[in-house]
């Protein structure tokens, strides 16, 4: 049986719309998916340059201090891989903080246009994404403690003419890396049967098919 390639964003495919993604898998139909601002990646790149300035010295960059433990990995991997059951699981970490018991704690970077509601909002695509890191932490060598941290930047008023400020909140999110575990089985096995039935709550499919019927 040909070798099933999966990642966190597979997964959460998977989770939305079953059929969805095992068409896509399958039969190769994408969906004409969402365009991302450039404006996203563009954040993405700075911070990441950023931390990686800090990265040989071992510590925490300034605007983190004090809001996560530990301090940076030394070598951040590209991307992390996991054999489970002849099929693979991948998936690139955007941080991982080394704690000072050595166990270790992925962190992810999400730019948002305001600030959280809630100041501890998590919903569940990124539960799942963590829970995945962990999971590949886990399983290339790295312990992990059930912890992960969500960094979130959102831009701020003040004198743009010194620059957009942005505001950076760090979120502490519990991980289990058996969730994604079981997450990723259940795809393998949605994947290796019949088609299976449509995301009742997207409707888009019933209402196709309503359509045809009736015309
Ligand atoms: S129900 Fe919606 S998400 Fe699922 S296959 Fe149909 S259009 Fe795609």
């Amino acid at each position: 049986m040909k070798m099933i390639k999966l990642s966190p964003t597979s997964l959460n495919f998977f989770l939305n719309c079953p059929l969805c993604f095992w068409l896509s898998m399958n039969k190769v139909i994408d969906t004409p998916g969402t365009p991302m601002a450039t404006i996203m990646n563009g954040l993405d790149r700075v911070i990441k340059e950023y931390m990686n300035r800090y990265r040989p010295h071992g510590k925490i960059p300034p605007f983190l201090e004090g809001k996560v433990p530990g301090k940076l990995i030394e070598f951040l991997p590209k991307s992390l891989k996991a054999e489970i059951g002849g099929n693979v699981l991948s998936g690139r970490l955007d941080e991982c903080l080394v704690l000072d018991d050595g166990d270790h704690a992925p962190l992810d970077h999400k730019t948002k246009g305001f600030a959280l509601k809630s100041g501890n909002e998590m919903n569940d695509a990124y539960q799942l994404q963590m829970d995945c890191y962990s999971l590949l932490l886990n399983e290339n060598g790295h312990q992990t403690n059930g912890v992960g941290y969500i960094v979130y930047y959102y831009p701020d008023f003040g004198e743009l003419h010194e620059g957009i400020p942005f505001r950076v909140h760090a979120v502490k999110v519990k991980t289990d890396p058996k969730k994604a575990l079981k997450v990723f089985k259940d795809a393998v096995k949605c994947l290796e049967g019949e088609e299976p039935k449509p995301n009742k709550e997207c409707g888009l499919c019933e209402y196709v098919r309503e359509r045809k019927v009736h015309r």
